[in-house]
């Protein structure tokens, strides 16, 4: 073989897709047939689902050789999966996709192609999100303005994990000890040449969103504590008004008594006060407890995720 031809990784987590792995083949084999030139393999993640969603992807390993399969033991949530499949990538690059096909694989040459230009980062970005719900895109807005505000890491906005990395862009994100994965986070620190393509998202092929809205404020929490130390700091100034203002109300207070002489009315000033103060010092052991947790958990040292087993033509190099 005169050139070896370059080897594109395809990531995927499933969890409870099974309804949607049948489309999400056809819709995937398609492309690689349009782009001959590249060598293409699938590493498809079961994160511990509870429907077919894994014989299916079996039975696909048993036809196409260019698919393999990491078992969860359980669920252990989509960057776990993500994780998993990136180390296991052996491509010169790697795509995370999403198996609702909700990034449209149709991007997947063009990513190759500004691969090929000379980026070490192709970002897919979402140009029109009128396929999430209003308080989707509102809450996705506020969460990326908020974060980039109190964040020296800066997210690009509507970019999801969907998105080409080189190998040294892999290699980077696989040298990251963390046990919280962040992806977007982390893919946005390891920095590299940056090429970004526009594209409008789809609805989802089948199923539902697994993301409830609980599970987002969670992620977005993630997202937050990993990147900033802002809502640590930020208590040390908010304490430091309010003592310099309690110091000009103690003056003011103490002058007037010496004045007018004792004031016995003063009960409604006082209890909003006491209340104020009592809850912002809740708040801040509340943000106190976020961090003590994730440091309490990274302190651990358990691995992110458990393979139940791996499938895989034994016959692939
Ligand atoms: N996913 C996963 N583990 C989870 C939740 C989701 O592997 O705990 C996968 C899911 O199967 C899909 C991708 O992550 O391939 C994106 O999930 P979803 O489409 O539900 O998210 P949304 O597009 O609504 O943000
Ligand atoms: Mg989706």
């Amino acid at each position: 073989m005169a050139q070896e031809r370059k080897l594109v990784s395809i990531v995927v987590p499933f969890f409870n897709e099974g309804e949607g792995v049948e489309y999400f083949y056809q819709a995937i084999c398609t492309i690689f047939d349009q782009v001959p030139d590249y060598s293409f393999e699938v590493v498809c993640v079961d994160d511990g689902s509870h429907d077919d969603t894994l014989n299916k992807l079996i039975d696909i390993v048993g036809l196409d050789p260019r698919f393999r399969v990491i078992e969860f033991s359980r669920n252990f949530g989509k960057e776990a999966a993500l994780t998993a499949g990136i180390n296991a990538a052996k491509g010169d690059a790697v795509i995370p996709f999403d198996a609702d096909l909700q990034d449209p694989p149709e991007l997947i040459p063009t990513l190759i192609t500004e691969w090929q230009q000379g980026a070490d980062v192709v970002l897919a970005r979402r140009v029109d999100r009128s396929v999430d719900s209003f308080l989707k895109r509102k809450t996705a807005g506020m969460f990326y303005r908020f974060h980039n505000l109190i964040s020296s890491v800066k997210i690009p906005e509507n970019v999801g994990d969907f998105r080409l990395m080189n190998r040294a862009v892999v290699d980077a994100l696989n040298q990251l000890p963390e046990r919280q994965r962040f992806m977007k986070g982390l893919f946005a620190w390891v920095g590299f040449k940056t090429a970004v393509v526009d594209y409008t998202r789809n609805s989802r092929a089948v199923g539902t969103t697994k993301f409830s809205g609980w599970k987002l404020w969670n992620f977005a929490l993630e997202g937050f504590t990993s990147f900033s130390t802002t809502p640590l700091k930020v208590w040390f100034y908010i304490g430091g008004v309010g003592a310099l203002l309690t110091f000009f109300y103690a003056t003011f207070i103490i002058l007037r008594t010496l004045i007018y002489g004792v004031d016995i009315p003063g009960y409604a000033s006082l209890l909003v006060a006491v209340l104020f103060f009592g809850s912002l010092q809740l708040i801040s052991v509340g943000m106190l407890g976020e961090y003590m947790g994730r440091i309490y958990m990274e302190t651990k040292q358990r691995p992110l995720y458990v393979v139940r087993a791996r499938y895989e033509d034994k016959n692939e190099p």
